[in-house]
């Protein structure tokens, strides 16, 4: 979208790479958590100004990310796609410029061998295809990679499909064509993508959820998918998330990956948190958590 928004992380050897498609989107809390208020987030002063607006509005993006070993290059997370029509205006007919960010990097589509989504929301899917102007197909944008959906993850859906909250046109367009064309792998949540980048499962906010462990030169990283969606649930994890498919499930979740990685010197890249994306859960001498971002 912008290329002035892309930030790229070094762990070890691997690069980390934003690429985003919608900056800085604000909305009411009850997005991420039902239960939270305004006033909760206006107290919180860790996440002012760069996580929430001063009338304790969230603060996010949308995008994905390019992670670079040496020898291979994986997409984690497609986002959501330029041109679509979504069930929210916002993600509707967004511009081009994915594959243009892309290039930037020196990285053309036919370069990526791998494509990763750690579950199959609309906006986690969106560039693993594109629609093909002339016959209105929906082609692979990146027809020599690997594309890899949990195979929990991809079964629920086939019998799930509508889940009250997406329809399934992103499958239809984004998932389909791909498993059709025999590019998809079914794997598991302990996956090991490349040497250095494996799957975690995360499941709750949808069935087959994982996120992905990147571990380089004693350097460590983690990108949460959507096991949490904006800083805030760093300090409450054990809320609820109003998107959670399994509400129990997600909590446990949240309340694992926090316990995990706390003071773990791990480098937390969060895949809807605004800028500073990356930085570190902190746990206070209260013992409460927060998420520092880098140069915060
Ligand atoms: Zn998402």
């Amino acid at each position: 979208m912008a290329k002035e928004h892309m930030k790229s992380w070094r762990v070890g050897d691997v690069t980390v790479t934003r690429i985003v498609e919608l900056w800085d989107f604000q909305d009411d809390i009850h997005m991420t958590m039902p239960d939270a208020t305004p006033e909760e987030v206006i107290a919180l002063e860790w996440l002012h100004p760069h996580y929430a607006t001063a009338e304790g509005r969230q603060r996010m993006n949308f995008q994905g990310f390019v992670v670079q070993t040496p020898e291979r290059i994986v997409v984690v997370d497609s986002c959501i796609g330029a041109g679509r029509r979504r069930d929210f205006d916002v993600f509707c007919d967004l511009p081009d410029g994915f594959l243009e960010d892309l290039e930037s990097l020196g990285i053309s589509r036919h370069d990526v061998d791998t494509v990763m989504c750690t579950h199959l929301h609309f906006d986690h899917v969106g560039w693993n295809t594109y629609k093909d102007p002339e016959t209105g197909e929906y082609r692979p944008t990146f027809p020599d990679a690997r594309y890899l959906f949990g195979r929990t993850e991809y079964e629920a859906w086939q019998t799930i499909r509508h889940d009250g909250v997406h329809t399934d046109m992103h499958l239809v367009e984004c998932v389909d064509p791909i498993v059709a064309l025999g590019l998809a792998d079914f794997i598991e949540p302990d996956h090991t993508i490349a040497e250095g980048i494996r799957c975690e499962p995360s499941h709750g906010h949808t069935p087959g959820h994982v996120h992905v462990r990147i571990s380089s030169q004693g350097q460590e990283a983690v990108i949460t998918g959507d096991l949490m969606h904006h800083p805030m649930q760093c300090a409450m994890p054990h809320r609820d998330a109003t998107f959670d498919m399994d509400k129990e499930a997600g909590r446990q979740t949240r309340i694992r990956f926090v316990d995990t990685y706390a003071d773990s010197g791990v480098l937390v890249i969060g895949a809807h948190f605004a800028e500073p994306t990356a930085g570190h859960l902190v746990r206070d001498a209260d013992g409460e958590v927060w998420f520092r971002g880098l140069g915060l």
